[in-house]
């Protein structure tokens, strides 16, 4: 397996793990699978070297990530803010797992931005803040942070193989972050999937625990998002829009929306997808996915206060509902997205 950090980098992880008297993990907000998967995988490799972490998230992850060794342990800081806020205090060193800048957790990034703490980023998204962090782990082409963990895992124990518990984890994150091995598959990634399962994972049994555990609510919203979906031909764009009573009257759960953007794509000769949903902290948060060189983190990071990937970002809007749309309705108009295929 090629390198992807240099020798000397990798020493100034151990330095600083040597170093520490209390680790500290985070991810961002909405953790979605590759968040869950890497905390997970890194928590529990740091203590087979011998290290002690908590894993601090937050807000709610869904539940289609519980079944994952480990979560129960979690902290969540939306409904432990006190514990979390002393667990971060006492912490002298935080890893910062897939997110590129504090601001992508929110309050919980503020007043991490208040603590005397060193932070150390192991990351794949595009625009990394380096003022935020003491060392940074990132590389953007790589399908997922729980594959840079692996790589990570891989270059300090020269070893290919990794607990079960910790196959299993990394497994979900990648499986997540690549929709379910469909974009960002490098022929590496597929070696060390081989690595993987040689650990002893079931593929199966991940797969169907992360896909096929749809409550009834979460299925007929699906159908209800198709059906509303609004389609521009000319702009090779659909989007989708969820109000709160919307949300409310299918009884909305953390993640019930996951990977419903992605739908649209399906649509011939769609190139770009929206999901526009309100959320319960007033914002519009904006889901963007595109097929091809339409950069949709470009988009994200000049209009919506967000970013990620060329092809799946994410962003906010602080106007209402139909004030996001329209504006976006603009910008499709200035960008004349697709005019060169049609
Ligand atoms: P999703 O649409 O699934 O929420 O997110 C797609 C990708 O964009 C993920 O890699 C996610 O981490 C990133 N992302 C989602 N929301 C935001 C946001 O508000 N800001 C930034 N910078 N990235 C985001
Ligand atoms: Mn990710």
């Amino acid at each position: 397996m090629i390198k992807l950090f240099s020798d000397t980098k990798i020493a100034e992880l151990l330095g600083l793990l040597n170093a520490s008297k209390k680790i500290a993990i985070v991810t961002h907000v909405n953790p979605d699978g590759d968040a869950i998967g890497s905390v997970i995988g890194w928590s529990n490799f740091l203590r087979t070297i011998g290290f002690h972490s908590v894993i601090i998230v937050p807000n709610h992850f869904p539940d289609f990530l519980k079944w994952i060794n480990g979560t129960e342990n979690i902290y969540v800081g939306f409904n432990q803010k006190d514990t979390c806020a002393r667990l971060l205090r006492e912490a002298d060193l935080l890893f910062c797992l897939d997110f590129n800048k504090l601001s992508r957790l929110d309050a919980m990034g503020e007043y991490i931005m208040t603590l005397d703490i060193k932070k150390v980023l192991i990351d794949h998204h595009i625009g990394v803040e380096e003022k935020d962090f003491n060392l940074t782990f990132s590389k953007t082409p790589i399908s997922s942070t729980c594959e840079i963990v692996y790589r990570i895992i891989w270059q300090i124990t020269k070893k290919k193989h990794v607990s079960p518990q910790i196959a299993e984890a990394l497994y979900a994150g990648i499986m997540t972050d690549t929709g379910a091995f469909t974009h960002s598959c490098s022929s590496e990634l597929f070696r060390i999937v081989a690595d993987l399962m040689e650990c002893g994972i079931d593929r199966e049994k991940i797969h169907s625990a992360v896909y096929n555990s749809f409550s009834v609510n979460r299925m007929r919203l699906m159908g209800y998002c198709i059906t509303k979906m609004e389609v521009l031909p000319e702009y090779h764009t659909a989007y989708i829009m969820l109000t709160k009573e919307e949300l409310e009257r299918f009884e909305f759960e953390p993640g019930d929306t996951e990977g419903f953007v992605n739908i649209p794509l399906s649509i011939n000769g769609i190139i770009l997808s929206v999901l526009f949903t309100e959320s319960k902290e007033g914002y519009i948060k904006l889901s963007l996915r595109s097929v091809g060189d339409f950069s949709v983190d470009e988009m994200a990071r000049k209009y919506f206060n967000g970013g990620g990937h060329r092809n799946a970002s994410g962003g906010k809007s602080f106007v209402s509902l139909n004030e996001t749309v329209m504006f976006f309705k603009k910008i499709l108009g200035e960008l004349k997205i697709g005019s060169e295929i049609s």
